[in-house]
């Protein structure tokens, strides 16, 4: 018999009895799969150890198990028949018809979707929440063509985990990258072409999508006021924060952080390390066009400044200059970028 560890063994319990299998069960087999299972006194705790850490095992109820058997889909989406940018702003979950192709997708699958024709891209990670929904999500305004979607029955709900925009995950990038055939139907995606995946969509940024109650919400705020939130680490007790405001400052502080570590404290205009000294990063991220106005959280939409800076930038009205990377206002005063760093053209 193969050598195999004890999870291992655990996992071919699971598998052998269909997927699910118990305590009970799970004591009895052991010895099938693992001859030296209940050699020493406390074996049982030993088997429960395992079990509860690994990450593959899911409970279904007291001390029933199966196996988390995640699989990372790609499904296309047809803009032309389903808005689903337009359905992801209204809800961050939908439901979508799960027809043949899809019968072997369980809760916890990956999902990308591709949307073709200008696009031909994954701007969308999703999770697969339920299948077979009861209680179906409305979202019959977001179908352009309805008949396309007529006789379907079964659904399966899933939320957006991400909203990306990278040329990485373009139709050239992900055929040369191993993807079968041309994203016509869902398929499941494995090796190569799941690492690459898997690699892009982990460091492009995150976009945010804003539901239509947060953009309302955002406009209340100041420019200042939102940034203030996007750049403290914490909020102090005393300022009530909005449910999509904690969204907003989440997605955002995620890409600040990432640049605020990169510039190392280093201030993109002046290039001062105030804090340093004392052990502090205290720079501060702008957005370069107003995130009030654009949404806009990518990378290249931020610049890393000190909290002088950034006071005089928003005090006498620094607007950016992308051409001729420089801030300059009205009165004709001009600020230069001493490091533009991941802004270079
Ligand atoms: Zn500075
Ligand atoms: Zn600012």
């Amino acid at each position: 018999m193969e050598k195999i560890t004890k999870i291992q063994a655990i996992k071919k319990i699971i598998l052998n009895n269909g997927g699910i299998a118990d305590w009970s069960t799970i004591y009895t087999q052991i010895e099938n799969y693992y001859p030296r299972a209940k050699i020493s006194a406390d074996w049982k705790e030993g088997l429960r150890g395992v079990l509860y850490r690994d990450k593959e095992i899911v409970k279904y109820s007291t001390g029933v198990f199966g196996l988390k058997n995640k699989q990372t889909w790609i499904i296309p989406c047809n803009i032309k028949k389903y808005d689903i940018e337009a359905a992801f702003c209204d809800n961050h979950t939908i439901d979508w018809t799960q027809n043949k192709s899809l019968l072997n997708l369980s809760i916890g699958d990956i999902i990308y979707i591709y949307v073709g024709g200008q696009i031909r891209n994954i701007p969308y990670k999703c999770e697969a929440l339920e299948v077979n929904v009861k209680n179906q999500i409305d979202d019959t305004q977001f179908m352009l063509d309805r008949n396309f979607f007529e006789g379907d029955k079964n659904y399966f709900r899933i939320k957006l985990i991400k909203k990306m925009n990278t040329p990485d995950l373009s139709f050239e990038k992900l055929k040369a990258n191993g993807l079968n055939g041309n994203c016509q139907g869902p398929q499941t995606i494995k090796n190569n072409l799941l690492k690459y995946i898997e690699e892009k969509a982990e460091i492009c940024d995150e976009q945010l999508l804003l539901t239509n109650n947060e953009k309302h919400e955002l406009c209340k705020i100041s420019e200042e006021e939102l940034e203030y939130y996007c750049n403290m680490s914490d909020l102090k007790s005393g300022y009530k924060e909005t449910e999509s405001l904690s969204r907003i400052r989440l997605v955002d502080k995620r890409i600040v952080e990432k640049l605020k570590n990169l510039y190392k404290g280093q201030c993109q205009l002046c290039g001062a390390c105030v804090g340093l000294e004392f052990g502090e990063n205290i720079v501060e991220a702008h957005h370069l066009e107003y995130f009030s106005i654009s949404q806009n959280n990518d990378s290249s939409n931020i610049i890393i400044v000190c909290p002088n800076c950034h006071r005089i930038i928003h005090k006498c009205n620094f607007k950016f200059d992308r051409e001729q990377m420089l801030f300059c206002n009205k009165t004709g005063q001009e600020i230069k970028i001493t490091n533009p760093g991941h802004l270079k053209k």
